[in-house]
Order: C-alpha cells, then sequence, then structure tokens
C-alpha cells in the first residue's frame, strides 16, 4: 500500500510502497485513512528542522492531521465500531512512570520530552492508506462532519489554548460581558483560532499581512471576525487605532510579530503562543517595558502545544458551530483536495490555505 514518507539521510521525500497492517488485536482498530491535512510542521520536517524516524528506521510516514474510517476492531474494542469516522489525536505517552502528565493522559503536558507524536516524532503517521490505532487515542466524528473534519487537529490547538486560557483567566472572579480576542497571522491555524474565539462569542479580529482585499481576509470576515491588515494598521499602532485586547492568540510562529504584539495586550489580558520558530538572528528587545506591562497590567504570557483528547472533542463540537453559522467560510478553509502523487510536492511548496490530500472516500461497512 501507498505511503509517503521522508527520508533524512537522503533528504528526499517521496511515495512508498509499505506493507499493509497485521491483523488487529485486543484494542487496536484498523482504520481506512479518508484524508490528511498538510501544514507547516509537515513542512519543517521535510526541511530537517523538526522531528525524527520511528527508532531504526531510516524513514518517516508523514501526516498528523487526519480523518479516518474504522475497518476493523479487535476483540477488546467498545468505544469505535466498524464504518465509523474517527480523528486520531497525535501525541503518545512517555514509558516513564514518574511522568505524572503521560500517567494522567495529558502527554500533551508531558516533562521528559519522551513521547511520541504520529507523523512527525518517533512514530510513523496517517499519511498511508491505512493503519492500526489503539481505540483510546480515537475520537468518534459524526458523518455530516466528514468534509471539514479534517480540520479538526489544527483547531484542537486552538481548543486547548481556549480551555488552558479558561483556566487562567479564572483568576479574574468577575463577569466579563465582552472579551475582545485577536488572532495574529491568517494561515489555518489562525483562521481555526478565529473560529474557535467567534463560536466562543469573544470579539474577534484578526491581524494579518495579506491586504484586506486577500481571500483569507474574506474568510475571517465570513467567520464573524474582523480583519486588520498590517499594510494598514502597523503592529505598535494597533491597541491606539483598534483598542486593547483581552486575548491574543498568536498563530504566525514568528518571535517578532508574537511580542511586537503584546503592545496591542490590555490589563490582566492573556498572550498565548502556539509558533515554534525556526532559530533566526538574536534581536534587542525591551524588556523593561515588558516586564513593566506585565508587572502593572496583570498580564500573562503563555505558550501551548499540542492537545488532549477533550480538546479534540472541543474542536468537534466548535466545528459543529462552524458549519452550522457559516458552512461556506468553514469549507472554503480547505483550499484544494490533492491525489496522494502529489503530496511530496505540496509539503515542499507553499500556497492556499489547507492543502489535503485525498486517499479514500468513506464507505458502507
Ligand atoms: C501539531 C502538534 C504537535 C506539534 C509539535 C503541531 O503541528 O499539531 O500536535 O504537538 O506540531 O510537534
Amino acid at each position: 500500500m501507498r505511503a509517503v514518507a521522508v527520508f533524512p539521510k537522503t533528504r528526499q521525500v517521496r511515495v512508498i510502497d509499505t506493507p499493509y497492517p497485521r491483523p488487529v488485536t485486543g484494542n487496536q482498530v484498523l482504520l481506512r485513512i479518508l484524508e490528511v491535512g498538510i501544514c507547516g510542521t509537515d513542512r519543517e520536517i521535510a526541511d530537517f528542522h523538526h522531528g525524527a524516524p520511528p527508532a531504526g528506521s531510516d524513514h518517516l510516514i508523514l501526516g498528523h492531521e487526519a480523518l479516518a474510517q474504522v475497518v476493523e476492531t479487535g476483540p477488546e474494542v467498545t468505544a469505535v465500531s466498524v464504518g465509523e469516522l474517527v480523528v486520531p489525536t497525535v501525541r503518545r505517552p512517555c514509558p516513564h512512570r514518574t511522568c505524572a502528565p503521560c500517567r494522567a493522559h495529558r502527554q500533551d503536558f508531558c516533562v521528559t520530552g519522551d513521547f511520541v507524536e504520529r507523523g512527525i516524532k518517533g512514530a510513523d503517521g496517517f499519511l498511508q492508506e491505512h493503519v492500526v490505532e489503539e481505540d483510546e487515542y480515537l475520537i468518534r466524528v459524526h458523518p455530516k462532519l466528514a468534509d471539514v473534519a479534517v480540520l479538526t487537529e489544527p483547531l484542537s490547538i486552538a481548543a486547548k489554548a481556549a480551555e488552558q486560557g479558561a483556566a487562567i483567566q479564572q483568576r479574574l472572579p468577575w463577569e466579563r460581558s465582552r472579551v475582545r480576542g485577536l488572532v495574529l497571522g491568517a494561515g489555518p491555524v489562525g483562521l481555526l483560532g478565529a473560529l474557535s474565539m467567534v463560536v466562543r462569542h469573544l470579539d474577534t479580529f484578526v491581524y494579518s499581512l495579506e491586504p484586506a482585499t486577500d481571500v483569507r481576509a474574506k474568510i475571517a470576515g465570513q467567520l464573524g471576525a474582523t480583519y486588520v491588515s498590517g499594510s494598514e494598521v502597523a503592529l505598535g499602532e494597533f491597541a491606539g487605532r483598534i483598542g486593547a485586547m483581552d486575548l491574543i492568540y498568536e498563530a504566525v510562529g514568528i518571535s517578532s510579530v508574537g511580542f511586537d504584539a503584546l503592545g496591542a495586550l490590555g490589563p490582566n489580558g492573556l498572550m498565548v503562543f502556539t509558533g515554534v520558530p525556526s532559530p533566526g538572528k538574536p534581536r534587542p528587545f525591551d524588556t523593561d517595558a515588558l516586564m513593566r506591562d506585565l508587572v502593572l497590567k496583570n498580564q500573562l504570557v503563555f505558550g501551548t502545544v499540542n492537545a488532549s483528547r477533550s480538546a479534540f472533542e472541543t474542536a468537534l463540537h466548535e466545528l459543529e458551530q462552524g458549519m452550522f453559522l457559516f458552512p461556506e467560510a468553514v469549507r472554503s478553509l480547505i483550499t484544494r483536495r490533492h491525489p496522494i502523487e502529489e503530496a511530496p510536492a505540496l509539503i515542499t511548496a507553499r500556497g492556499g490555505i489547507k492543502q489535503v490530500v485525498h486517499l479514500a472516500d468513506a464507505s458502507k461497512p
């Protein structure tokens, strides 16, 4: 069967022939992969900046944003049934008894770093025709969400950030009638972050470099957010011209943008970083101003990575709300569906919002 793999030693990304999985046992589930989304992390892996093949293998099968269909279940599986659609989570726990987060099924907070991530670090991913997965890592998807459910994984990043943000802001024990949220970046993670804010009734702004006539700006508007173009408003002027924000969700992966945006953060505000910047040249930064604001305005900056099962479930609810409120805008986040042969070129190229590899159509059990 076909798969798309990266070979770090020879620096290649190509379609390979890989063995069909062995029969499932115990709590294993055989999945037919229907769709896989491509993201910046795949590009970083293909650029050999991030990720690693499974131990002892010379290649890593890519793909961590997947929609799949259950084809066969092991005798102990009760959580999913043949024919159902599912989205797999990405991270698997480390083996250490002392890692409290992993032992509590919260490997998104693993402290040892010995977790594996399917399609990213130490474990093959979902960009292959069939995969075996344990049932506890599968989230069921309503068939009516089939055409957009491949967006669940990137949306789960926003859902985890929101979960964490809500827990942190319990430090403000009063009713907040209106919360203003700013998303930095109008790529897929940014636009999905905007969707997540809008369905949680935040006054949502999206700030990105593209002009206000760009398709991304249009989608932000259709999602119910206000688009602010970097070509019209400099980040340093944002608070003065648009207002101070209660929450800023960074989805550009450029540290200078993230830190420059701190000027737009209001009193008691939260800034959440999700991007993993490639190492660049150090640049001067006004740490006095940063510390002064953090202290005098009770501000908080935190980072978030990966997502738990509950964040995937929240993401599916948010997707459902998005499909009820603005189905066309949500659908238009998927730029194009491509056959597997085009995957290597897609991973190395740029363009569009979310490019998706289509491997199979859902079929009746
Ligand atoms: C994925 C996360 C993962 C992170 C770091 C992101 O692209 O969505 O699941 O934890 O990369 O590898």
